[in-house]
């Protein structure tokens, strides 16, 4: 309020010093609700990481199992932080639905100059203790709808995606699902034997692979987006789609342009920008 007045100078007046008050009231009380009903869980979970896999160049897929229960729903993500970059934390899809063990994967990329996602992938190994903040984000599955579903992700977008197939796996009778999975090349590509599996296994999944950047892939090749838009008419559809800002963008065009409600639209974004 100091810094308010101060720098308003003449031209603050006590309705805009009740106005302030009222604002940072209602800020304060909220903030205040919220760290009560959140009281049960500490500040951050430690964890263990169980297992860490390269997949490709520069993919890792990481398990670790918080040393307290951390609940989470299929398709939100979650801070990491790890010793060798301390107190840098950054966000990391958890890419399974939740387990009776309580171990959570996470899919992670190197980005070359990225301090974490390098760290993570090269450097983090079984044994190590990681810290993990609160679960965030809204693109979960909607378990009252009965539409089927459609899911595009490119690259480690695939993580949500992947946590939402599992959860599907364990109730769902009735809706066909569709993924369509895009990368580079072959090598990013990093789950895709996981995925046909789940597809032989799961008679309501199908997957389609694609390619941007690779002449000698042996299925779709070109971008993802227009892959999807290809493989529609999507109008009764639920859609998830989860991947870099440029993939979700076109994407979210191509359904646009197909006229799918934005309300039936659940997205993520990896954007990966410093903070
Ligand atoms: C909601 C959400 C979910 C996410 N989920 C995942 C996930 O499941 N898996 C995953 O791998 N990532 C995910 N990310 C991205 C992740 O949070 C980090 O942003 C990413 O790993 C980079 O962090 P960093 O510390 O390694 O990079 P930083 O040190 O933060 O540097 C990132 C910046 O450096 C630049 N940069 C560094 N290296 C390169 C390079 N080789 N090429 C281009 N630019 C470069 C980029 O401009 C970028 O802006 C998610 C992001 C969000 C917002």
């Amino acid at each position: 309020m100091d810094a308010l007045r101060a720098f308003a100078g003449d031209q603050w007046s006590v309705e805009f010093d009740q106005a302030w008050r009222d604002a940072y009231g209602v800020i304060a009380q909220k903030m205040i609700a919220a760290a009560d009903e959140d009281a049960n869980n500490p500040p951050y979970w430690h964890a263990e990481v169980l297992y860490h896999e390269r997949r490709s160049r520069d993919i890792a897929v990481i398990t670790c199992r918080p040393m307290q229960p951390l609940e989470y729903r299929a398709g939100q993500y979650i801070s990491v932080e790890c010793k060798y970059q301390p107190r840098l934390w950054r966000v990391y899809s958890a890419a399974n639905a939740p387990r009776k063990d309580g171990s959570i994967d996470f899919h992670v990329r190197a980005l070359g100059a990225g301090f974490v996602s390098s760290a993570l992938v090269w450097r983090v190994q079984p044994g190590d203790m990681i810290r993990l903040g609160a679960p965030m984000g809204a693109m979960t599955l909607d378990r009252r709808s009965t539409r089927d579903i459609v899911c595009v992700a490119g690259g480690t977008g695939l993580a949500p995606i992947k946590a939402i197939i599992e959860e599907l796996t364990r109730a769902n009778r009735t809706r066909w699902v569709h993924v369509f999975f895009g990368a580079k090349d072959r090598d990013d590509l990093y789950d895709l034997a996981c995925l046909h599996r789940l597809a032989a296994r799961y008679p309501w999944l199908s997957v389609v692979a694609a390619c941007s950047d690779d002449p000698e892939f042996v299925g779709e090749r070109g971008n993802i987006a227009d892959i999807v838009g290809r493989y529609g008419p999507w109008r009764e559809h639920d859609f998830f789609v989860s991947g870099s800002p440029g993939m979700v963008r076109s994407t979210l065009r191509t359904l646009a342009e197909m006229q799918v409600p934005s309300i039936r639209i659940k997205y993520g974004a990896c954007s990966r920008t410093p903070r």
